[in-house]
This record gives structure tokens, sequence and C-alpha cells, in this order.
């Protein structure tokens, strides 16, 4: 006996291409085990071929689409710039607070609380700015879910 075909034989058979070797052929009609083979690949192959048939029986994407807003588009460099815009605000009015702070408590503060103060500085735009980005991501994980072409 022949050795047995290549699995992609055996796909190929299910799917009704003759082997280009006929010894491949004869042996299929022999063998058993290559039978069941490809008769499980017909199996697989006629329900993969009934799943591909559309399960509703209107149009979802038009309905879908029909009820999004009627632009949509990615975060411009406008939106970009308007946050960055936002988060350079934020940090300049914590930076005056903590100087203006600074300035009336100055003779109260030593070298320790400006350290405390750089460091309160330091994870107030660390925070800031991971918002903003994290913010950023999720609008365009958003936007990007709802983009289908
Ligand atoms: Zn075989």
């Amino acid at each position: 006996m022949t050795k047995h075909p290549t699995e992609e034989e055996l796909q190929n058979f299910a799917l009704g291409q003759l082997p280009a070797d006929p010894k491949l052929e004869a042996h299929m009609h022999e063998c058993l085990a290559c039978q069941m083979a490809v008769e499980n690949y017909q199996a697989i192959f006629s329900s993969i071929k009934s799943i591909e048939q559309p399960v509703f029986d209107f149009d979802v994407e038009q309905l879908v689409l029909s009820q999004l807003p009627k632009s949509v588009t990615l975060p411009s460099r406008q939106f970009i710039i308007k946050t960055l815009l936002l988060v350079i605000t934020v940090i300049t009015v914590v930076t005056g607070i903590l100087m203006l702070m600074n300035e009336v408590f100055g003779q109260l503060l030593d070298n320790i609380s400006l350290t405390l103060l750089s460091i309160i500085l330091s994870s107030t735009l660390g925070i800031v700015t991971y918002l903003s980005s994290e913010l950023l991501n999720t609008y365009r994980a958003k936007m990007q879910s709802l983009n289908f072409y």
C-alpha cells in the first residue's frame, strides 16, 4: 500500500479536486482511514458553507449605519492640540498655585518641603498626562470599533 496523502491533499480531494498522482487517488479509494478523513473534511466544509449563509434576512449593516451619527471621524489634529493645551493649562495653574503657596508660606518652607513640592508637581503632571492619553486611547478605540471599512 502506498503512503497516506497529506492533509492538504485530503482536503483538496474532499473539495472534489483529484490528486495529481493517480496512486494517491487509488489509495484513497482503498484506505478506510483516508476515506474517513475525507468524509470528515466534507462534513466540515458543508457546515462552514451553511454558516456562511446570512443569518438575517434584512441588511444589518445598513440598519446599523443608519443609526450612527452622520460624520464619524477619527480624533482630528485639532482635538489632540486642544487636549495638549488643556494639559498644559492644568499644569500651569497647578504650578502657579504651588508657587503662590510657596511665596506665601515661603518662610515656613524649607528644602524638604520644596522637594515635596516638586514630587507633588511631577506626580500631578504624570497623572494628568496619563489620564489624557488614556482618554484619547479610549476615544480612538471606540472610533475604531465604529469604523467598518
Ligand atoms: Zn490512507
